[in-house]
């Protein structure tokens, strides 16, 4: 019998051998509706009504029952508020006066959702409970499955559409063993969380609706394979050396290098400083990118040069006497701050973004640039390293240098723009350090969005092209002896972090949680293997073969 196969992105790397479970949206009905129940029916309406809220309060209890602790707490206060009598009474009124139970349910929770957002406080974070509450009776009303990510007490390849924030909150990997989206990419929330949950991972896999639930399946998050009802002795033998390596890597202590004895500096990518303390307890040697920007994602009005360098001080702290670099302002785009954003652009990844908004926000840079020799100064750090995103002009690059300079801050560039690494040598006359941003430098050299699930298999960091600017750019950086470092989601990749090393790439910043396993991958190769590795997978065709030779070469 042939094996049925279907294909996705493989962003986090790893082995999974379980049975599907879906991820099912809700179904919210209108509230209004125009078909009347005639009234012999109606009190049968209101027992179907009160069958469905039996059914679900039990499946709460359930689950409360098997949970422990702070989720059998709030199981059970789930339960009690689904068979509140207050909204059955609002719904049964509803349904007494004509309405289908389904519409009924929506409309009584509605309008307890709008009292208690007036309320404020403790009671508006119940309206998710109680919008959880209406989409499980709707759907037992309406014989669908349950919606939203089932709590599996046995182990699961969790598939969704794709994940919002929300939804992967709280996910145990004791019972969710991979996740795998039809949506979604490689920088995608659902990645991110993968990783940092050490599950492999698979997105943009567009023929995952075929695959019913219950489905015994193999998931390979490094070839985005995912194979329905596979050979079980073969399937069970990769998962265990994958559960192995896995041992391994929770064993791993850094600092990292290879097996010959070459140190790799592993750094971390962080967004303030609570991240920047929780970082400081991985094996992290630093921080390689400090995306200042997420600090101010609601901020309104520009906060003064004392109190950017306050939240600044904090990362500087979480590393005392380490590399720390701090990235200026890459507002705009996908990262919207309220009091830096230019106004509404057609296309805003091609627009004033990064650096670019000081071209009409003058003196933001500057601003910026002060607060951070402000709080270099105040937590006794020697010339931080600072970098701008964005950068596209030898000319920005100067400027923004000369800038760092007046301050005594040691400036660098972000290399996210194709033109950058096609320029490398000369803009590194004028910048001391590379930091190469691979999301965007994929995202503008294949010309796919990257926050495009239908495009994911462009912004694939491994696609060659992209590989070959990074050779042209580290190739500079060895020409000119100043660092080049990587800090997109590429550095993550076990396999790639090899391939960049082998390239010339002198450090690797990442989400803490993924040195480990890089750490681990490097530590079975050697440089030279690395480097010959390197010179091959970037004369690949496709990115497809340029992940396969270097799981071969190096895998
Ligand atoms: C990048 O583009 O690779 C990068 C690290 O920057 P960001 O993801 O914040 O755009
Ligand atoms: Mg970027």
């Amino acid at each position: 019998m042939e094996t049925k196969t279907v294909r996705g992105t493989g962003v986090v790397p790893g082995y999974a051998y379980a049975p599907v479970g879906w991820v099912h949206q809700p179904y919210v009905p209108s509230v209004t509706t125009t078909s009347m129940l005639d009234e012999d029916a109606r009190p049968a309406e209101v027992e179907r009504f009160k069958a469905a809220v039996e059914t679900v309060a039990g499946r709460f209890e359930e689950r409360a029952l098997l949970a422990s602790g702070v989720s059998a707490e709030v199981l059970g206060a789930t339960a009690a508020l689904a068979r509140d009598r207050g909204w059955a009474r609002a719904a049964t009124k509803l349904i007494n006066s004509g309405q289908k139970a389904e519409p009924a349910v929506a409309g009584a929770i509605a309008n307890f959702v709008e009292k208690f957002e007036k309320l404020g406080g403790l009671m508006a974070e119940r309206t998710t409970d109680l919008k959880d509450i209406r989409n499980r009776v709707v759907a037992e009303l309406m014989g669908l499955p349950e919606p939203g990510v089932p709590k599996p007490t046995t182990p699961i390849v969790l598939c969704a559409e794709d994940l919002a924030p929300a939804d992967t909150a709280g996910l145990d990997p004791t019972f969710i063993r991979a996740l795998v989206t039809r949506l979604g990419g490689p920088t995608s929330h659902t990645a991110i969380i993968a990783r940092q949950l050490g599950i492999p991972c698979i997105v943009a896999a567009s023929a995952l609706d075929t695959v019913n639930e219950g489905t015994l399946v193999l998931v390979d998050g490094t070839s985005g394979v995912i194979t329905l009802d596979p050979n079980e002795i073969e399937a069970k033998e990769l998962v265990e050396a994958d559960a192995r390596l896995r041992a391994e890597i929770r064993a791993w202590s850094g600092p990292a290098q290879t097996s010959d004895g070459v140190h790799v500096q592993l750094l971390a990518n962080v967004q303030d400083g609570p991240a920047a303390a929780k970082a400081s307890k991985s094996e992290a040697e630093g921080v390689g990118l400090f995306r200042t920007e997420l600090c101010f994602l609601t901020a309104q009005t520009e906060p003064s040069t004392k109190e950017q360098a306050r939240i600044y001080g904090e990362v500087f702290s979480a590393f005392p006497g380490q590399k720390v670099v701090v990235r200026t302002l890459d507002a705009g785009s996908d990262k919207p701050v309220p009091f830096a954003n230019h106004a509404e652009e057609e296309n805003p990844a091609l627009g004033v973004r990064g650096i670019r908004l000081g071209w009409t926000n003058p003196g933001l840079v500057d601003r910026q640039l002060d607060a951070i020799q402000l709080a270099a100064e105040d937590n006794g750090v020697e010339r931080p390293w600072v970098m701008a995103p964005m950068v596209g002009t030898v000319d920005e690059a100067y400027e923004f240098a000369q800038k760092c300079r007046e301050r005594d801050l040691w400036p660098g560039i972000m290399v996210e723009v194709p033109a950058v690494a096609m320029l490398a040598e000369q803009f590194l006359d004028e910048v001391e350090f590379f930091s190469i941003g691979t999301n965007d430098l994929t995202q503008y050299t294949m010309a796919a969005d990257r926050m495009s699930s239908d495009l994911a298999m462009l912004t694939d960091p491994w696609q060659p092209a992209v590989l070959r600017l990074v050779q042209l750019t580290a190739a500079a950086g060895i020409k000119k002896n100043k660092p080049v470092g990587v800090c997109g989601e590429a550095a993550a990749d076990p396999l790639l972090a090899c391939v960049l090393i082998g390239l010339g790439i002198t450090s690797l910043s990442m989400a803490s949680g993924a040195i480990p396993a890089v750490g681990v991958q490097l530590s079975k190769v050697t440089l030279e293997q690395c480097q010959q590795a390197a010179v091959q997978v970037a004369q690949a065709r496709n990115s497809r073969d340029a992940k396969n030779l270097a799981a071969e070469l190096l895998g």
